[in-house]
């Protein structure tokens, strides 16, 4: 089985897919049979007609929207993910930033490099009370919910698709009117896309905290940008980006906005666990190949 990793993954599960295959370097898609990517690469039309051999696409994370799955589909090439593997460390990131921004962490350190004591300026407001908006009711958001939970924030839910739930589930535009912080958890597609726009920014109280560690291209970058310089938005937490990496944003300039490169899923654990996961799927690929012979 030829295996072309093209986005990297733990070392461990290189080595273990050694036994499986042979790994072929990138750009050499026109011989894979099981390809291994990422978000960086895109599984898009042209790819796949180049990848003639291709039978299995494995993405080492969750979101699916670098790759044409219905052209996949078409072509008879399976599409697999690794969604549990990383839900516990993007439920972390969003409360990482979460408690960054309600403590001012980032302010705080780059004052104190500049050698100034600006104890005064840096009151913060507490978690504990604070209405949280989850748009997104899915793995992550449900971990996110439970957190929240034991720092006694208030839950409002909108996921259009979940009927049953602990937590209070609210329409779209109640969850904007009434929640101190939002935090969005939902796939990249047409229906969410921009899904934060002009409107929604309209309806949120003024002040609000916006997190985003779910898709860039659902919140309207243009319209954060203006909701944040007219203090509509206080702050938001940004880990996804409409394009990545989004080095000529505006949004790079400003005070009130804290950045991660699109690491939710970047701890250790979770990158063991998405490598075993990959793993598994080639080890059952290659038996059921076998069985097919
Ligand atoms: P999930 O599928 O378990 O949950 C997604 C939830 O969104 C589902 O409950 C679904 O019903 C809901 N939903 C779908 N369309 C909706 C809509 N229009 N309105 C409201 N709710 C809607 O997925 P998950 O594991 O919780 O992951 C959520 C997203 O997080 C992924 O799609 C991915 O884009 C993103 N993610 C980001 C990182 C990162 O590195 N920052 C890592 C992993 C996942």
């Amino acid at each position: 089985m030829k295996i072309l990793i093209s986005d990297p993954i733990d070392d461990k599960a290189v080595k273990e897919l050694r036994n499986y295959g042979e790994l072929l370097e990138n750009g050499n898609e026109a011989e894979a049979e099981v390809i291994i990517v990422r978000s960086k690469t895109k599984v898009d039309k042209d790819y796949i007609d180049r990848a003639k051999n291709l039978k299995l696409v494995i993405r080492a994370g969750i979101g699916l929207d670098n790759i044409d799955v219905e052209y996949c589909k078409k072509k008879g090439i399976i599409v697999e993910n690794t969604p549990e593997a990383s839900t516990i460390a993007v439920a972390e990131l969003v409360f990482a930033h979460m408690l960054s921004i309600a403590r001012n962490i980032v302010c705080s350190t780059n004052t104190m490099k500049e050698c100034k004591w600006e104890k005064k300026n840096l009151t913060g407001f507490e978690l504990h009370g604070k209405t949280l908006g989850i748009i997104g009711l899915g793995r992550i958001g449900r971990e996110v919910a439970n957190r929240a939970e034991a720092f006694g924030m208030k839950i409002l839910a909108f996921d259009p698709f979940v009927t049953n739930s602990d937590y209070k589930l609210v329409e779209l535009q109640d969850l904007l009117q009434q929640s101190d912080i939002i935090t969005l958890h939902v796939p990249l597609t047409e229906q969410t896309k921009n899904m934060i726009d002009e409107n929604a920014f309209g309806s949120m109280k003024k002040g609000i905290v916006i997190i985003n560690a779910a898709r860039g291209g659902i919140i309207d970058e243009n319209e954060l940008m203006k909701n944040l310089e007219n203090g509509k938005v206080s702050f938001v937490g940004l880990d996804v980006y409409e394009k990545e990496p989004p080095m000529d944003s505006p949004l790079l300039k400003l005070d009130n906005v804290a950045l991660t490169p699109h690491i939710g899923a970047q701890t250790v654990e979770a990158k063991k666990r998405i490598g075993k996961s990959i793993v598994e799927k080639i080890k059952l690929f290659k038996n059921e190949s076998l069985l097919r012979m």
